[in-house]
Protein backbone atom coordinates (compact mmCIF):
# COMPACT_ATOMS: atom_id res chain seq x y z
CA UNK A 1 0.00 0.00 0.00
CA UNK A 2 0.96 3.46 -0.98
CA UNK A 3 2.44 5.24 1.93
CA UNK A 4 -0.12 8.66 2.81
CA UNK A 5 1.44 11.98 2.21
CA UNK A 6 0.72 14.85 4.31
CA UNK A 7 -1.75 16.92 3.69
CA UNK A 8 -1.03 20.74 3.48
CA UNK A 9 -3.18 21.88 6.46
CA UNK A 10 -4.21 19.84 9.38
CA UNK A 11 -7.76 20.56 8.49
CA UNK A 12 -7.14 17.93 5.85
CA UNK A 13 -6.43 15.46 8.24
CA UNK A 14 -9.76 15.43 9.82
CA UNK A 15 -13.42 14.58 7.99
CA UNK A 16 -14.20 11.40 9.85
CA UNK A 17 -16.06 10.45 12.38
CA UNK A 18 -20.31 11.35 12.18
CA UNK A 19 -19.55 15.18 12.50
CA UNK A 20 -16.34 15.01 10.41
CA UNK A 21 -14.14 16.19 13.78
CA UNK A 22 -12.50 12.64 13.78
CA UNK A 23 -8.98 11.97 12.15
CA UNK A 24 -9.28 9.80 8.56
CA UNK A 25 -8.23 6.56 9.58
CA UNK A 26 -5.38 6.62 6.82
CA UNK A 27 -3.79 9.31 8.97
CA UNK A 28 -4.06 6.81 12.01
CA UNK A 29 0.00 6.78 11.76
CA UNK A 30 3.14 7.35 13.32
CA UNK A 31 4.37 10.27 11.27
CA UNK A 32 0.92 11.95 11.34
CA UNK A 33 0.81 11.06 15.77
CA UNK A 34 4.63 13.01 15.70
CA UNK A 35 3.32 16.28 13.39
CA UNK A 36 0.58 16.59 16.61
CA UNK A 37 3.47 16.26 19.13
CA UNK A 38 5.99 18.23 17.54
CA UNK A 39 3.01 21.07 17.18
CA UNK A 40 2.08 20.50 20.66
CA UNK A 41 5.90 21.05 21.86
CA UNK A 42 6.43 24.44 20.25
CA UNK A 43 3.22 25.85 21.40
CA UNK A 44 4.56 25.30 25.23
CA UNK A 45 7.39 27.43 24.38
CA UNK A 46 5.65 29.62 22.07
CA UNK A 47 2.79 30.67 24.27
CA UNK A 48 4.02 30.44 28.78
CA UNK A 49 7.49 32.23 29.49
CA UNK A 50 9.74 30.41 32.28
CA UNK A 51 7.59 32.16 34.88
CA UNK A 52 4.21 30.98 33.81
CA UNK A 53 2.68 34.01 32.73
CA UNK A 54 1.64 34.58 28.81
CA UNK A 55 2.65 38.02 27.69
CA UNK A 56 2.10 38.39 23.95
CA UNK A 57 0.81 41.27 21.93
CA UNK A 58 0.09 43.33 24.97
CA UNK A 59 -1.79 40.71 27.07
CA UNK A 60 -0.57 39.53 30.84
CA UNK A 61 -1.84 35.95 32.04
CA UNK A 62 -0.59 34.06 35.01
CA UNK A 63 -1.13 30.78 33.26
CA UNK A 64 -2.95 28.38 35.91
CA UNK A 65 0.03 25.41 37.79
CA UNK A 66 -2.54 22.67 37.09
CA UNK A 67 -2.65 23.15 33.16
CA UNK A 68 0.87 23.56 33.67
CA UNK A 69 1.67 20.89 35.40
CA UNK A 70 -0.84 18.47 33.26
CA UNK A 71 -2.10 19.63 29.63
CA UNK A 72 1.52 21.89 28.99
CA UNK A 73 3.80 18.70 30.02
CA UNK A 74 2.42 15.76 29.22
CA UNK A 75 2.58 14.30 25.91
CA UNK A 76 -0.90 14.06 23.62
CA UNK A 77 -2.86 10.80 23.81
CA UNK A 78 -4.24 8.88 21.46
CA UNK A 79 -7.96 10.59 21.81
CA UNK A 80 -6.46 14.12 21.61
CA UNK A 81 -4.66 13.08 18.69
CA UNK A 82 -7.85 11.49 17.18
CA UNK A 83 -10.31 14.31 17.67
CA UNK A 84 -10.21 17.48 15.84
CA UNK A 85 -11.18 19.50 19.27
CA UNK A 86 -9.98 18.32 22.02
CA UNK A 87 -9.64 21.55 23.81
CA UNK A 88 -12.18 24.34 24.89
CA UNK A 89 -12.60 27.74 27.07
CA UNK A 90 -15.23 28.46 29.19
CA UNK A 91 -16.44 31.89 30.25
CA UNK A 92 -19.51 33.26 31.78
CA UNK A 93 -21.27 36.80 30.52
CA UNK A 94 -20.85 39.33 33.13
CA UNK A 95 -24.64 40.66 31.92
CA UNK A 96 -26.46 37.02 31.99
CA UNK A 97 -24.46 34.77 33.62
CA UNK A 98 -24.71 32.06 31.18
CA UNK A 99 -22.33 30.16 30.17
CA UNK A 100 -20.13 30.18 26.87
CA UNK A 101 -17.89 27.79 25.57
CA UNK A 102 -15.67 27.53 21.99
CA UNK A 103 -14.04 24.40 21.11
CA UNK A 104 -10.26 24.60 20.14
CA UNK A 105 -7.71 22.16 18.27
CA UNK A 106 -4.98 23.15 20.44
CA UNK A 107 -4.31 24.21 23.97
CA UNK A 108 -1.93 26.58 22.76
CA UNK A 109 -4.71 28.18 20.68
CA UNK A 110 -7.35 28.00 23.62
CA UNK A 111 -4.69 29.99 25.82
CA UNK A 112 -4.67 32.30 23.54
CA UNK A 113 -7.90 32.69 23.57
CA UNK A 114 -8.44 33.29 27.43
CA UNK A 115 -5.37 35.35 27.11
CA UNK A 116 -6.22 37.74 24.89
CA UNK A 117 -9.73 37.99 25.10
CA UNK A 118 -11.99 35.40 27.34
CA UNK A 119 -10.01 36.92 30.66
CA UNK A 120 -11.95 40.52 30.19
CA UNK A 121 -15.33 39.42 30.11
CA UNK A 122 -14.86 37.02 32.89
CA UNK A 123 -11.72 36.30 34.67
CA UNK A 124 -12.54 32.74 36.01
CA UNK A 125 -12.49 32.67 32.18
CA UNK A 126 -10.25 28.96 31.41
CA UNK A 127 -9.22 26.35 29.12
CA UNK A 128 -11.22 22.90 29.68
CA UNK A 129 -9.50 19.41 28.27
CA UNK A 130 -12.38 17.14 27.35
CA UNK A 131 -10.17 14.65 28.11
CA UNK A 132 -9.45 14.38 31.80
CA UNK A 133 -5.99 14.68 33.59
CA UNK A 134 -4.55 12.94 36.84
CA UNK A 135 -3.67 15.65 39.51
CA UNK A 136 0.35 16.70 39.07
CA UNK A 137 2.00 15.07 41.89
CA UNK A 138 2.57 18.23 43.58
CA UNK A 139 -0.89 18.75 44.66
CA UNK A 140 -1.56 15.14 46.06
CA UNK A 141 -3.10 15.19 49.22
CA UNK A 142 -2.55 18.59 49.65
CA UNK A 143 -6.07 20.09 47.62
CA UNK A 144 -8.05 21.55 51.04
CA UNK A 145 -11.47 20.26 51.57
CA UNK A 146 -14.16 20.81 50.19
CA UNK A 147 -12.22 21.37 46.92
CA UNK A 148 -11.08 18.39 44.84
CA UNK A 149 -9.09 17.66 41.42
CA UNK A 150 -10.89 18.70 38.60
CA UNK A 151 -9.59 16.56 35.78
CA UNK A 152 -11.01 18.74 32.93
CA UNK A 153 -10.91 21.81 34.35
CA UNK A 154 -7.20 20.80 35.09
CA UNK A 155 -7.44 22.81 38.82
CA UNK A 156 -9.24 22.97 42.37
CA UNK A 157 -12.65 23.16 42.34
CA UNK A 158 -15.74 22.72 44.16
CA UNK A 159 -17.88 19.86 43.13
CA UNK A 160 -22.00 19.98 43.48
CA UNK A 161 -24.43 17.57 44.21
CA UNK A 162 -26.16 16.99 40.36
CA UNK A 163 -30.06 17.34 40.88
CA UNK A 164 -32.31 15.06 41.21
CA UNK A 165 -30.03 13.60 43.70
CA UNK A 166 -27.96 10.37 41.99
CA UNK A 167 -25.78 8.22 43.79
CA UNK A 168 -22.41 6.38 42.98
CA UNK A 169 -20.64 3.29 44.51
CA UNK A 170 -16.62 4.41 45.10
CA UNK A 171 -13.89 2.36 46.82
CA UNK A 172 -12.43 5.32 49.46
CA UNK A 173 -9.22 4.22 50.82
CA UNK A 174 -8.88 4.68 54.64
CA UNK A 175 -6.60 7.80 55.45
CA UNK A 176 -5.35 5.76 58.87
CA UNK A 177 -4.16 2.34 58.65
CA UNK A 178 -5.13 -0.72 60.29
CA UNK A 179 -3.65 -2.91 62.92
CA UNK A 180 -1.30 -4.45 60.15
CA UNK A 181 -0.43 -1.35 58.87
CA UNK A 182 -2.22 -1.70 55.70
CA UNK A 183 -4.75 1.21 54.22
CA UNK A 184 -8.14 -1.19 53.55
CA UNK A 185 -10.36 0.23 50.51
CA UNK A 186 -14.10 0.21 52.03
CA UNK A 187 -16.63 0.66 49.16
CA UNK A 188 -19.07 3.58 50.24
CA UNK A 189 -22.42 4.91 48.59
CA UNK A 190 -21.93 8.31 48.14
CA UNK A 191 -23.99 11.33 46.16
CA UNK A 192 -23.01 12.19 43.10
CA UNK A 193 -21.16 15.51 42.80
CA UNK A 194 -20.28 17.62 39.60
CA UNK A 195 -17.86 20.43 38.39
CA UNK A 196 -20.13 23.40 37.53
CA UNK A 197 -17.77 24.62 35.33
CA UNK A 198 -17.33 21.64 33.11
CA UNK A 199 -19.73 18.76 34.00
CA UNK A 200 -17.16 16.18 35.14
CA UNK A 201 -18.90 13.79 37.96
CA UNK A 202 -17.10 12.06 40.55
CA UNK A 203 -18.11 8.90 38.87
CA UNK A 204 -14.76 9.89 36.83
CA UNK A 205 -12.00 7.65 36.94
CA UNK A 206 -9.52 10.78 36.57
CA UNK A 207 -11.20 12.11 39.56
CA UNK A 208 -11.71 8.87 41.65
CA UNK A 209 -8.04 8.28 41.45
CA UNK A 210 -6.93 11.84 41.95
CA UNK A 211 -8.65 12.31 44.55
CA UNK A 212 -7.77 9.30 46.57
CA UNK A 213 -5.32 9.72 49.28
CA UNK A 214 -2.22 9.04 48.18
CA UNK A 215 0.41 7.16 49.89
CA UNK A 216 3.84 7.98 49.77
CA UNK A 217 6.82 5.79 49.31
CA UNK A 218 10.04 6.32 50.59
CA UNK A 219 12.81 4.41 48.19
CA UNK A 220 16.49 4.29 49.18
CA UNK A 221 18.85 5.70 46.91
CA UNK A 222 20.03 2.73 44.76
CA UNK A 223 16.39 1.25 45.01
CA UNK A 224 14.92 0.67 41.97
CA UNK A 225 11.87 -1.83 42.90
CA UNK A 226 9.13 -1.30 45.84
CA UNK A 227 8.78 -4.26 47.30
CA UNK A 228 5.00 -4.32 47.53
CA UNK A 229 4.76 -5.41 51.33
CA UNK A 230 7.31 -3.85 52.77
CA UNK A 231 5.97 -0.44 51.18
CA UNK A 232 3.15 -1.20 53.57
CA UNK A 233 5.26 -1.29 57.09
CA UNK A 234 5.69 1.82 58.70
ZN1 LIG B 1 -14.34 21.08 36.05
Amino acid sequence: MAKEKMPRTADELFGGGLLGNMLQGKYLTEEVYAWFQKRHDRSKTLVVGDDGWYRRNGHDYKVPYGLRATALQEPLRHSQVVNKFPWYVTWRSAKTGKRYKKYFTTVASALVFVAEQAQYVDPQACVVSRHGYMIPPKLRNKIPSPYKWCPACMTARKFYRVRPEQFVYAMIRSRTPDEKGNYPYKERKLPLLQCRVCGTTTRDTYYRRSNQFWLTVKVKPGVHRVNRKARRKK
